[in-house]
């Protein structure tokens, strides 16, 4: 990854772009959304279909010289279906919120309703929150986790599917540590006359090994984002039955987006790829395994995790109980200077803010793919105890730092 071409044109750029490579190399990273892509999928990304327009789909595109394209977002499609068991895929949205938004405008009129999780118990901003446009073009009602285990409030959710009758309710979530009961939510729907919308942006990966249920075939809609857990690169995507197909379709192109990033469409045919093949069931696997690992290692350290565990790739702690004047800020800050980069995340019964909250969010896709394994995540676990113990203490962070150096080496990235 030397960037040749950009250097001999822009080393501002270069220099940036050679700092991110080595900032991922030399830290851990731990935000449970992102992770790292093959080389391969990365080749893909950074291809010449960055050039090429190709509005519309496979076969019937308003531009011409799109054979190439063709074959890519085919390939694309072909493995989509084949991962998740779908009717039909859209592999075009740029991203996780362009595939929302695209089955909120197939399905929805403005005003029309939508019933979805509070963003602070772990929904997400294109769900419905009053920043997003969604909030503002439709009518919005929000349930919640129970606050005392922290898992999904089921029963709630059905009053309040009854009391406000959506047109559709959305589930799958952005911090949510627990496996979700597709069939559970289905029903609600069913019972409202509601669509169900299944948003799995950050198991997308989990979902196609396998090592979550799947709500394929259950949810009228299912989203994905194919840089998240999937390893695809950026993008989104949307899956359907094929009686929405068309409506899908239309939503995305021309309804939400222009002209499809072919060089990404390339990048999620190249990662689909990959995720069909048995390492990546064993990554995932390994992916799982290591979170319940790293949740154990901050309980034992008298941490408190949201629903006192993690059935998926991420765990989310609540810091009131052990560390109350700690903020998950103040731990996000202190952590990264340790070379352990993660967010600070609000919880369930948020007593502070959405911009300095209560609680921090930790994955372990983007360490499982170094190699991480059991021991190294314990070791991890106790790296993040200590420093949030003592998120002041320059010799702490020091350590920790260094042990942090130690891992990096013994995993390394982009080798
Ligand atoms: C990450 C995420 C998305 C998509 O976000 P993008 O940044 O637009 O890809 C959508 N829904 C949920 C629940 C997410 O966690």
């Amino acid at each position: 990854m030397e960037h040749e071409h950009v250097r001999a044109v822009d080393p501002a750029v270069a220099d940036a772009l050679e700092g991110e490579l080595e900032r991922q190399r030399n830290t851990l990273s731990m935000i449970a959304s992102e992770n790292h892509v093959s080389r391969a999928v990365l080749d893909a990304q950074s291809s010449v279909m960055t050039n090429k327009y190709a509005e519309g789909y496979p076969g019937a595109r308003y531009y011409g010289g799109c054979e190439y394209a063709d074959e890519v977002e085919q390939l694309a499609i072909d493995r989509a279906e084949e991962l998740f068991g779908a009717e039909h895929v859209n592999v075009q949205p740029h991203s996780g919120t362009q595939a929302n938004q695209a089955v909120y405008f197939a399905t929805l009129e403005p005003g029309d309703k939508i019933l979805s999780l509070d963003l602070s118990h772990g929904g997400h901003l294109s769900h419905g929150h009053p920043a997003n446009f969604v909030g503002q073009f439709y009518e919005v009602e929000q349930y919640e986790v129970d606050e005392e285990t922290g898992y999904l409030d089921y029963e709630g959710l059905a009053d309040l599917a009854e009391e406000f009758e959506p047109d559709i309710i959305v589930s799958g979530y952005s911090a949510y540590p627990r496996e979700v009961e597709w069939e559970r939510i289905q029903t609600v729907a069913d019972d409202v006359d509601a669509l169900h919308l299944a948003d799995i942006a950050h198991i997308t990966g989990l979902v196609a090994a396998g090592v979550h249920p799947s709500p394929v075939g259950i949810a009228d809609f299912v989203t994905g984002s194919t840089h998240k857990t999937i390893r695809a690169g950026r993008g989104g995507i949307v899956m359907c039955d094929e009686e929405y197909a068309d409506d899908v379709d239309a939503a995305v192109f021309p309804g939400g987006q222009g002209g499809p990033l072919m060089h990404n469409v390339a990048g999620k045919a190249v990662g689909f790829k990959e995720a069909l093949e048995p390492e990546f069931e064993a990554y995932a696997e390994q992916t799982v395994a290591n979170a319940k690992v790293l949740g154990e290692t901050l309980a034992d350290h008298g941490l408190s995790l949201v629903s006192g565990g993690t059935d998926n790739h991420l765990v989310l702690v609540d810091l009131r109980p052990s560390h109350p004047d700690t903020s998950g800020g103040d731990a996000e800050v202190a952590l990264e200077e340790a070379g352990i980069v993660l967010n600070g995340n609000t919880v369930p019964g948020e007593t502070r803010s959405p911009f300095d909250p209560s609680g921090i969010r930790a994955g372990t896709p983007a360490l499982t793919v170094r190699g991480f394994d059991e021991e190294a995540i314990r070791t991890v676990g106790t790296c993040i105890a200590r420093v949030i113990d003592a998120p002041d203490d320059d010799d702490v962070i020091a350590d920790v730092r260094e042990t942090v150096d130690d891992l990096c080496s013994a995993f390394p990235l982009y080798d």
